[in-house]
């Protein structure tokens, strides 16, 4: 069975400090919410990433990091290996998240090389995609969400999916407080996972925890989380405070 799945991108914002209060914030509800069916994710920027899994050891809080290369090692100055993030303890990592497409120029063809790179690393993978505003009112989305699916995933084998995540953030609603409605949010989810089994088959597909994002909050989560084919939901503001990412963490 599929595991819902609540977590938190906490993008460039908590610096040393606010990462440990946050957690401890966290901590103090999060074990008592969590319960074997679900999962809760925090996803800190890279220099607090050893920190946060030191102060979520004893915790049922898993954490994430937003990023990494797709090189193994090498002369990247700046970034980061998949063996740096494991080496710290970590076990997941964000990739394709939007503004990493957009600001950073990843492309489909460079993500599916980071997933690649990822799960050879023992990484799972919490896979983003999602159309742009202006595919949605052109009715594109169905096809750029296809296309994102095929060319970041399906050099994949059958058993790589069992640690793949997928989150469906349309950019139109992320960070704007803009929300898809929890029936296009249905709409979506329910499309990605036919095509999925489609490629891979029913099993892989029910398996498959796919992940909704874009202005999640405490007041809408229940509903978006009601769908059939929403199992969770990846959050970004309201993940940077305890009592809103708890009350979204309830609402699974
Ligand atoms: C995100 O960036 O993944 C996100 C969903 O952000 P927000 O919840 O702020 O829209």
């Amino acid at each position: 069975m599929r595991k819902k799945i609540v977590a938190g991108n906490w993008k460039m914002n908590n610096n040393l400090d606010q990462t440990k209060t946050l957690i401890k914030e966290l901590k103090k509800q999060a074990d008592k919410q969590i319960s074997d069916t679900t999962r809760v994710i925090i996803a800190p920027s890279f220099v607090n990433l050893n920190t946060a899994v030191k102060k979520t050891k004893k915790s049922n809080i898993e954490v994430a990091a937003q990023n990494m290369h797709q090189a193994e090692n090498g002369a990247f100055t700046g970034e980061i290996s998949a063996d740096m993030l494991t080496n710290l303890g970590l076990k997941l990592v964000i990739l394709g998240h939007s503004e990493r497409r957009e600001y950073f120029g990843e492309t489909d063809a460079i993500l599916a090389q980071k997933v690649t790179t990822a799960l050879q690393n023992n990484l799972e993978v919490i896979f983003c995609f999602g159309e742009v505003l202006e595919d949605r009112k052109l009715e594109n989305h169905f096809e750029i969400v296809e296309n994102q699916l095929k060319n970041g995933l399906f050099h994949l084998k059958k058993e790589d999916f069992k640690n793949i995540i997928l989150a469906y953030e349309p950019v139109w609603a992320i960070g704007t407080g803009e929300t898809a409605s929890a029936g296009q949010a249905q709409e979506i989810h329910s499309f990605v996972r036919k095509t999925i089994a489609k490629k891979y088959g029913n099993e892989i597909a029910e398996n498959i925890s796919i992940l909704y994002g874009g202005s999640v909050k405490p007041e809408n989560a229940k509903e978006i989380f009601s769908k059939q084919d929403v199992d969770g939901g990846l959050i970004g503001g309201a993940a940077l405070n305890a009592k809103d990412f708890l009350a979204i963490v309830n609402a699974i």
